[in-house]
C-alpha cells in the first residue's frame, strides 16, 4: 500500500488524539479532567433545536444550492451588518461543512504550488497543514520579544514576492491575544498596498473580555468587498456552542466566492440542509446566549488565572477573548509534550503541548468547561508539579502520594 509524500506530511490533530486518549481513559473509569479542548459545554439554542428538527421531520432532506440556502446567507447577511457594520450581497457568502472546511477551501482557491501564507505564532495548529495541504509553504512569523504579539515589522520581514496571504485570528487560539487595532489597520494597509489576501478567521470574534473588541479588519479597508482582499472566516462552532453542527462561512469578494463555489460544487456538493437550517435558528434567535456564554466564559477565565497565580513558577498572559491560556512551563519542562504526556499519566488532567501552536515550554489551558474542572484541574497541575504543593491528592475517591518531587 503506497501513500502520497503530501498526505504522509499531515500531522495528526494533537487536539482530537488528546480527545480520544481521554475518552478511552475516562471509559476505564479514569477521573480524567480535560483542559484539552476548545468546546462550550451549554447546549445548542433552542431556536437551532427547532429549526433543524423541523427541517428534519419535514422529510424534505435534498441538496441546496452549493453556497447554502438563501435562508441561511439571509441571516449570515444580517450578521455582518450588524456585527462588522459591512452591507454584503449574498454572491460574497458561501457556506460549508465548518470554519476549518471553509479554510481549506480558501487555501485550495488561493494558493498556487509553492506560494507563502504567513502565519502568526502562536497559531491554531491546522494552519500551517492545511497550507501544506494545498502545496503552499507556511512561513510562520514568531514574536521575538517572547510575546504572543508578533510586530508589524517582523510581519513585513517574512514577506516574499511568493507571500499570498495572511492568516490573523483573534482573538487568538490558543493565546486569548487579541491584537492591537493599529496592528490590525496596519495589516489592512500592507495587504492592500502588496495585493495580497487577509484572511480574518474571526470564529471567537465576541468572545472578548473586560469591555474590549476584536475589531474587524473591514473597518480599514479602502476597497469595495469586491474589490478586498479581505476574507473573513466565520461560523457557529464556537459563539453558539455548536461544534458538533459543522457550519462555517467564507465572507468574500464575488470572484473568489465564485471559484469557492466551484471547489465546494465538485467535492462537498452542498453543506447538510439539516445543520444549515439549525445555524440559521441560531443567528435568528435570541442573540443573549452568545452575551451569556461569553460572560461564563469571562468569569471562567477569572478562576484560571486566579489559580495559575498561586503557582510559584508559572507565567501566564491574562487572555483578553477565546477560551484558552499559554501559559509558560518552561520552569518545569522544556518539553511540552512529554510534560502533556506526563501530566495525563500522573494527573488525569489533558492539556495541549505548546509545541504544537508554534511555542515550545506552553500548554494550552482551555476553560471552556465547568468552574469545577478548571479549580480541579489547576489543583491537580499544581500536586504534580510545584514542590510547594501538598503532596497527596484526591483523584477521584483514590488518594494519590507524589513520590518524585
Ligand atoms: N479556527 C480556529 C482558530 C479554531 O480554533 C477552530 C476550532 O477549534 C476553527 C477555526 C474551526 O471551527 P469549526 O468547528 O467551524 O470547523
Amino acid at each position: 500500500m503506497t501513500i502520497s509524500h503530501l498526505a504522509s506530511s499531515i500531522i495528526e490533530s494533537p487536539t482530537l488524539r488528546l480527545n480520544e486518549e481521554a475518552r478511552l481513559l475516562r471509559e476505564r473509569g479514569e477521573a480524567v479532567i480535560h483542559l484539552g479542548i476548545g468546546e462550550p459545554k451549554n447546549r445548542a439554542p433552542v431556536t437551532a433545536i427547532l429549526s433543524s428538527a423541523a427541517k428534519l421531520s419535514s422529510g424534505d432532506v435534498k441538496y441546496t444550492p452549493t453556497d447554502g440556502t438563501p435562508s441561511l446567507k439571509k441571516a449570515i447577511l444580517r450578521y455582518t451588518e450588524e456585527n462588522y457594520d459591512k452591507v454584503v450581497a449574498p454572491e460574497n457568502v458561501v457556506v460549508s461543512s465548518g470554519a476549518k472546511l471553509s479554510l481549506y477551501f480558501v487555501m485550495f482557491s488561493i494558493l498556487n504550488p509553492q506560494d507563502e501564507v504567513i502565519i502568526l505564532a502562536p497559531y491554531w495548529v491546522s494552519y500551517p497543514q492545511i497550507v501544506k495541504m494545498v502545496y503552499g509553504v507556511p512561513v510562520i512569523v514568531t514574536p521575538e520579544d517572547g510575546s504572543f504579539q508578533p510586530r508589524l515589522e517582523e510581519v513585513e520581514r517574512a514577506l516574499s514576492s511568493y507571500t499570498k496571504a495572511i492568516i490573523v485570528n483573534s482573538p487568538n487560539n490558543p493565546s486569548g491575544v487579541v491584537y492591537p487595532e493599529e496592528f490590525i489597520a496596519a495589516l489592512v494597509e500592507l495587504c492592500e498596498k502588496k495585493n495580497i489576501y487577509l484572511i480574518m478567521d474571526d470564529i471567537y470574534h465576541k468572545l472578548v473580555f473586560d469591555g474590549k473588541r476584536a475589531v474587524p479588519a473591514y473597518r480599514y479597508a479602502r476597497k469595495d468587498i469586491d474589490q478586498s482582499n479581505i476574507i473573513v472566516i466565520n461560523g457557529v462552532s464556537k459563539l453558539y456552542g455548536m461544534t458538533g453542527f459543522r457550519i462555517g462561512w467564507v465572507v468574500a469578494s464575488r470572484k473568489l466566492a465564485e471559484i469557492l463555489n466551484n471547489v465546494q460544487a465538485q467535492t462537498e456538493s452542498c453543506t447538510s440542509v439539516v445543520l444549515q437550517a439549525a445555524a440559521e435558528g441560531a443567528l435568528n434567535g435570541m442573540q443573549s446566549i452568545v452575551e451569556n456564554l461569553r460572560l461564563t466564559i469571562e468569569n471562567n477565565r477569572n478562576v484560571t488565572m486566579q489559580e495559575l497565580h498561586s503557582f510559584t513558577d508559572v507565567r501566564v498572559t491574562k487572555p483578553d477573548g477565546t477560551f484558552y491560556c499559554l501559559p509558560d512551563f518552561r520552569a518545569y519542562s522544556a518539553n511540552s509534550t512529554e510534560l502533556a504526556e506526563f501530566l495525563l499519566r500522573k494527573a488525569l488532567v489533558v492539556t495541549v503541548p505548546g509545541v504544537e501552536f508554534g511555542m515550545e515550554g506552553h500548554l494550552r489551558l482551555s476553560f471552556s468547561g465547568t468552574v469545577k474542572d478548571i479549580l480541579q484541574g489547576v489543583e491537580r497541575i499544581k500536586w504534580a508539579l510545584d514542590p510547594n504543593s501538598p503532596n497527596e491528592i484526591y483523584i477521584g475517591d483514590r488518594k494519590l502520594v507524589r513520590d518524585w518531587l
